[in-house]
């Protein structure tokens, strides 16, 4: 990645962790705040959209997850569907206890057709396991099932199409509880424009289900320092997780 890159990485992430007291925090111009809003890889934060019950009451006939992997893995309801290599509907236990939410498929996981996988899954596996959940136990999805081209952020109008697809696959593995990962899936999911700092901590319901928030996985590996952050939440979601059982 060239280091204008890294460098609009890296302050994506800070404005997903602190939101726009970003930038009143570093005393940046409006002018400045608005050259970097307009650079063309640099999405201000999409207008996120709870799509009603009515979006996915079609897909009632399909009662498993196999059998809707096989419905809409050659989905082109968006452009997102002609330029992936290859559809990522997600993976892992489908009567999953906990289940894992992402943004959208990487360069790995286009490649392979599998979630979160590359260095970020690993750090995923990692996650998880410090919290005595093995992988293969758990279901872990996107709420794109197609990567964007170079990473870019998702576009309200492809998550509007996708998004009636993660919660059917919701409604089937029915989890316990539910861990977002990354600002996107959070506030996407829970409807709000909260920065990612004001949402860590708290107990939310998707759909009745107990849902909590941590970084991405992506994002910790370009901020190790967050590290730490993320095992407090997470040693906070197995908490919620026993308190269920
Ligand atoms: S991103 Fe979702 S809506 Fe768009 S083509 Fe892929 S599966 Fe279909």
């Amino acid at each position: 990645m060239s280091t204008k890159n890294l460098l609009i990485e890296a302050i994506k992430d800070q404005q997903n962790i602190f939101g726009d007291d970003l930038y009143e925090n570093l005393n940046f111009s409006n002018q400045i705040k608005n050259n970097f809003l307009n650079d063309n890889s640099v999405k201000e934060k999409p207008e996120f959209y709870m799509p009603p019950k009515s979006l996915f009451e079609n897909y009632s006939e399909y009662k498993t997850l196999e059998s809707f992997n096989k419905k809409i893995n050659t989905c082109q309801k968006c452009p997102l569907g002609k330029t992936r290599t290859k559809f990522v509907f997600g993976a892992g236990n489908p009567n999953a206890d906990v289940m894992v939410i992402g943004e959208a498929p990487g360069a790995d996981e286009d490649a392979q057709g599998v979630p979160f996988v590359g260095r970020a899954g690993k750090l995923l596996t990692d996650i998880l396991k410090a919290i005595d959940f093995d992988r293969e136990e758990v279901f872990i999805a996107n709420i794109l099932k197609c990567r964007p081209p170079n990473n870019r952020n998702p576009l309200p109008e492809e998550m509007n199409e996708c998004t009636p697809y993660l919660y059917k696959q919701i409604e089937l593995v029915k989890p316990k509880v539910i861990l977002l990962v990354g600002l996107i899936s959070a506030s996407t999911l829970l409807n709000t424009k909260l920065s990612l700092t004001k949402m860590r901590g708290n107990v939310y319901e998707i759909q009745g289900i107990k849902t909590m928030v941590t970084y991405h996985p992506a994002a910790l590996l370009r901020n190790p320092n967050w590290k730490r952050g993320c095992w407090e939440d997470v040693q906070k979601f197995k908490k919620l997780y026993e308190s269920l059982k």
